[in-house]
């Protein structure tokens, strides 16, 4: 039997170490499965700059699964490397697959800082020196002391970065590219070139680095076993080292993968879709603006929540989410969509036909850190999804306020098929189309927004209410 597909992001921002992912994820394995999760992603699992405090986008040095004491522990913030594998382990024996968080841009905390020639750039063009090349000191020696050459004994230096953000003689912030290096080409066209951003910058073009990294993945996914990869920051990496990347990963095993593309304009993510062949589906960040922005107007037009999305454009390549580590309240690219508006979300990345949707740990659990309760009801959407979410789809998004949808169901889910309605206005209906064979049967709201109860007329078709400003989903009686 076909059932539906529900990625969750295992983490937010501020979860802290006593938190203990890893351990959290062994023991709700079979929970998880229960609400219909079959695939989880795990955050950066090696030691970041930051120690047991890093969420994991500082990587230090990726063979260090919490096993060696570097950064200030042996543990990352999420537990131990034997912690990890035994979550990996136990979320495959729930039929859950598990995504790792790979940070292929840059890396931070060096061990050591050396002088290099650099010039400085345009920090919004980066394709203009603003100076000569001149003496700094960067941050680009790593040894990994700790590791004391347990699995590689690659030592990075500054010949394989392209520049830094930081010279340590001068004190000095700044964009510095390295005399000699050049920006990686195909990369995001924003500030001129966005090779750079941030802390020491890996360089694609080094055949080291290139055989290195790819050392590294075939190092990691033969010890964790995991199944998919979620590839951080892609916009900053050369496209064509991340597609090469892939095809070599999937010799190893056949590894799903999503890219982190963060760019609000849906010709960019296409056309990264494009370059690289198709091999790695984006996050939808069209989509989460969409909402975001229709939660903050009370005059959006709700007809137009799909328009320019990579959901309605490329729904097979769309990875659909709501809000993420990044879009969280104090984040780098916070725009955190109003609670009133979570559900509604909700409703239309689980219950429709297109795209594969990424459930946010702090919606699903709240973020502690700023007293963000969990968005209610959001496991009744996630249970209709794995049950009741199938068949013919029929779309009624005619109107700025009222907007809807129907699933006709199908014989291999009992009971299946469902009715939403939307609004982002006051109480209202729509009379929606939910097939023929549907004719006599009684729906009802399963979030108990609307009391009566829906019978289906000789016509296939039923009067489906919605409260103000909220979502309603109705489901066979
Ligand atoms: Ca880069």
């Amino acid at each position: 039997m076909k059932e539906n597909k529900t990625l969750m992001q295992y983490f937010e921002w501020y979860l802290r170490p006593e938190n203990k992912l890893w351990n959290k994820a062994i023991a709700n394995a079979q929970y998880l499965s229960a609400i219909g999760i079959t695939d989880v992603w795990f955050p950066p699992a090696y030691k970041g700059a930051g120690g047991k405090y890093d969420v994991g986008y500082s990587a230090y040095d990726l063979y260090d699964l919490g096993e060696f004491d570097q950064k200030g522990s042996i543990e990352t913030k999420y537990g131990t490397k034997d912690e990890y594998l035994q979550a990996i382990k136990d979320l495959h024996e729930n039929d859950i697959k598990v995504y790792a968080d790979i940070v292929l841009n840059h890396k931070i905390g060096a061990d050591e800082a050396e002088t290099v020639y650099a010039s400085e750039e345009e920090s919004d063009n980066r394709n203009i020196d603003t100076t000569l090349p001149t003496k700094i000191k960067a941050w680009t020696v790593y040894n990994f002391a700790g590791r004391n050459n347990k699995y590689s004994d690659f030592k990075w230096n500054y010949s394989h970065f392209n520049g830094t953000d930081w010279d340590e003689g001068g004190r000095k912030n700044g964009v510095f590219r390295f005399s000699g290096k050049k920006w990686d080409k195909n990369v995001d066209a924003e500030n001129g070139n966005y090779d750079y951003l941030m802390g020491a910058d890996i360089d694609y073009n080094n055949p080291e680095v290139v055989e290195e990294i790819k050392k590294w993945g075939k190092w990691y996914v033969e010890t964790t076993n995991i199944d998919g990869l979620r590839l951080d920051a892609v916009k900053h990496i050369k496209s064509g080292f991340m597609a090469e990347f892939i095809h070599e990963m999937r010799k190893i095993k056949k590894l799903d993968c999503v890219g982190e593309y963060w760019n609000r304009n849906i010709e960019s993510l296409k056309k990264y879709i494009e370059k690289t062949n198709s091999t790695i589906p984006l996050f939808d960040v069209p989509l989460h603006y969409n909402f975001f922005n229709a939660s903050n107007d009370p005059n959006y037009n709700m007809a137009q929540i799909l328009e320019h999305t990579l959901v309605k454009e490329n729904p097979c390549k769309a990875v659909t989410f709501v809000d993420n580590h990044d879009t969280q309240p104090g984040q780098a690219l916070q725009s955190f969509v109003q609670g009133w508006f979570k559900l509604i979300a909700y409703s239309i990345i689980l219950l429709r036909n297109d795209g594969y949707p990424c459930v946010f740990y702090g919606d699903y659990y709240g973020i502690e850190h700023d007293h963000i309760e969990p968005v209610n009801d959001l496991k009744t959407l996630m249970l209709i999804r794995k049950e009741k979410s199938y068949g013919l789809q029929h779309d009624y998004f005619d109107h700025n306020n009222f907007i809807g949808w129907t699933q006709e169901g199908d014989d291999e889910h009992i009971n299946s098929g469902l009715a939403i309605v939307i609004s982002n206005a006051g109480d209202g209906y729509k009379r929606m189309y939910v097939g023929n064979q549907n004719i006599g049967e009684t729906y009802i709201d399963s979030l108990g927004n609307c009391e009566e109860e829906v019978t289906i007329d000789e016509d296939g078709c039923g009067n489906f209410g919605v409260k103000s400003r909220s979502v309603s989903v109705w489901i066979k009686k």
